[in-house]
């Protein structure tokens, strides 16, 4: 079943064209990686998913549903989450605080649990919870970023460069929970940098290149394609 489908998807700031005309699918309990170099429109892709950037042309259905109107809280509730680029979690509140954000679109009597679901995924917040989430490390704010975003229970889940500035233990660690979550069966587009580590993750791969889709395919094949390995992959 496919959970998200895009269909001539445009975008533009101002005059300037960024998304021109993509087309992709994701069907449910996949990981689909999307790779492609700075600028291709990657980051402008997953925000106008998730509705924080609009749409110009072209049509978004979530789970048979024509989502391209919605607001992006109403697109939220129906499921898609999405976790920022760069993290963006609200320095001065509380760890616990930025968990409880994540959570205003859900059932509250549902929530304490899943707090205590998040702090059991990473123990490192339950040691922190208390804390001004701006003292916590890059990585630690990553997971909490990823946290806040899954306090929502989405179905899909946006995630954008979660290896961006990260020690490679910390890269290695934040991938581990992107298995489990495939595992727990949390469908996941995938932005990354890394392409060899996003490609390891994924089922599936999308290359953009300058506001297109260049190449498309399993994961295998992409990191087969000599072009994506000259580019990508640094073969
Ligand atoms: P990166 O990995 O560097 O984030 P990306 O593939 O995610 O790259 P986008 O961030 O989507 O690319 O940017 C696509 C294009 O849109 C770039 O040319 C960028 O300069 C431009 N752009 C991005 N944000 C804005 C903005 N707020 N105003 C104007 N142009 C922008």
């Amino acid at each position: 079943m496919k959970l998200l489908e895009v269909k001539d998807m445009r975008a533009a700031y101002g005059r300037i064209e960024v998304l021109d005309g993509v087309s992709l699918d994701i069907e449910a309990g996949e990981i689909v990686a999307l790779i492609g170099a700075n600028g291709a429109g990657k980051t402008t892709l997953l925000r106008t998913l998730s509705g924080v950037h609009p749409l110009a042309a072209g049509q978004i259905f979530f789970d048979g549903v024509d989502v391209s109107a919605q607001a992006s809280h109403v697109r939220l509730r129906a499921g898609m989450a999405q976790v920022p680029e760069g993290r963006q979690v609200f320095g001065p509140l509380s760890v616990r605080d930025n968990l409880l954000m994540g959570a205003y679109v859900r059932d509250q009597a549902e929530v304490p649990q899943d707090i205590e679901r998040m702090l059991d995924l990473f123990p490192i917040l339950r040691e922190k919870q208390h804390l001004p989430a701006g003292s916590l490390s890059g990585g630690q704010q990553q997971m909490l970023a990823l946290g806040r975003a899954l306090m929502a229970r989405p179905r899909l889940l946006l995630l954008d460069e979660p290896s961006m500035g990260l020690a490679p233990v910390i890269v290695q660690e934040v991938f581990r929970i992107i298995r489990r979550l495939r595992g727990q069966g949390t469908t996941i587009l995938l932005v990354e940098q890394n392409a060899h580590l996003a490609l390891t993750v994924a089922d599936r791969a999308y290359v953009m290149e300058s506001g297109r889709i260049a190449f498309s395919g399993d994961s295998g094949s992409v990191r087969g394609d000599p072009q994506v390995q000259k580019a990508y992959l640094g073969l």
